[in-house]
């Protein structure tokens, strides 16, 4: 497994700077690409369809589901989220490193179909930390905030299944080690 990377799981708690982190990695390594994943949740305000999200109702979701559409899909705080199928085995053919940056369903289901994928779970520095991060993003309800909060801790339990953890308490130090993961 560790010397094929071709494909690359980040999970971890909702406000646990995934996105982040995503980012600069995508910005230093060109030979990384993103999947975009399909949502049935609403854009956030500076949210755009087709570059942070495919944003659909829950028929077309389903009906994508049906047709087999996603490698994985699940739900997560009351919406459904979902990584299209062709476009990751288009980019795994060319060559490139594809990274899923998804929940940890998601995670446990691409481990069952890509045995080869590399699996990063990304844990806060602490759950208060977390809590405070997670209501430092004021675009959230307090129904969804509750909703993540409760998931944050399901999903925190479940971190030894992963392949590495990296801890995010220094953004530049936790970047380090994801690189080094992945380069190893
Ligand atoms: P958010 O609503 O904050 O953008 O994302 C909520 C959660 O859904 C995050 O943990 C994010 O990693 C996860 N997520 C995003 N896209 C996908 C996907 O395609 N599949 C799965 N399983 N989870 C996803």
């Amino acid at each position: 497994m560790a010397n094929n990377k071709g494909l690359i799981i980040i999970t971890g708690p909702s406000g646990v700077g995934k996105g982040t982190l995503v980012k600069k990695l995508l910005e230093e390594n060109k030979n990384i690409w993103l999947s975009i994943s399909a949502t049935t949740r609403l854009p956030r305000e500076g949210e755009e369809n087709g570059i942070d999200y495919f944003f659909l109702n829950k028929k077309e979701f389903t009906d994508l589901v049906a047709e087999n559409g996603f490698i994985e899909w699940a739900e997560f705080a009351g919406n459904y989220y979902g990584t299209p199928r062709k476009e990751v085995q288009n980019q795994l053919s060319r060559g490139k490193i594809v990274l899923l940056e998804i929940e940890l369903e998601g995670a446990r289901q691409v481990r069952e179909s890509f045995a080869e994928g590399f699996q990063i779970f990304i844990a806060p520095p602490s759950f208060k930390e977390l809590e405070k991060r997670i209501r430092g993003r004021a675009t959230d309800s307090e129904e969804a905030i509750l909703k993540r909060l409760t998931r944050a801790k399901y999903e925190l339990k479940a971190q030894s299944e992963f392949d590495a953890t990296v801890i995010n308490n220094n953004l530049d130090v936790a970047l380090l080690e994801i690189k080094k993961l992945i380069a190893n």
